[in-house]
């Protein structure tokens, strides 16, 4: 997806931190970051939001979140973590390619707002 920020982060078109890369996914540090840790891990291949992920998807996603786990425990986050994935306008998603927030290093709160 030429027009995709994310696209364009993960091929390198514009600059990010990388916290992480394999095969199938990149992680890098959030711009606006709402915690002490903020990374952002987003699949290589476009998908606009968990919505749209279909059955052929489903290992993709479970590795996300695998990946997610691994990284929680290599940024330090034994404490305790949060993973969120905001979909659609209501749900708060403000770049449509798909991408798991990984944020830590405080008390997370509940409700969100
Ligand atoms: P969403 O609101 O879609 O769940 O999350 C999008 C996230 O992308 C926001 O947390 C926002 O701060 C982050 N973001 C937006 N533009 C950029 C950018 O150019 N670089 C980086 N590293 N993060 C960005
Ligand atoms: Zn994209």
């Amino acid at each position: 997806m030429s027009d995709c920020l994310f696209c364009k982060i993960v091929s390198g078109a514009i600059p990010s931190k990388k916290v992480y890369e394999d095969e199938t996914s990149y992680a890098f540090s959030d711009i606006h970051p709402q915690a002490p840790t903020h990374v952002l891990l987003v699949p290589r291949k476009h998908i606009a939001s968990l919505d749209h992920a279909d059955a052929a998807d489903t290992a993709l996603l479970g590795e996300l979140m695998a990946t997610a786990t691994k990284l929680a425990a290599t940024l330090g986050l034994g404490k305790g973590y949060r993973v969120v994935i905001n979909t659609g306008a209501d749900g708060g998603q403000t770049v449509d390619h798909l991408h798991l927030h990984l944020l830590g290093g405080r008390a997370m709160s509940w409700p969100p707002g």
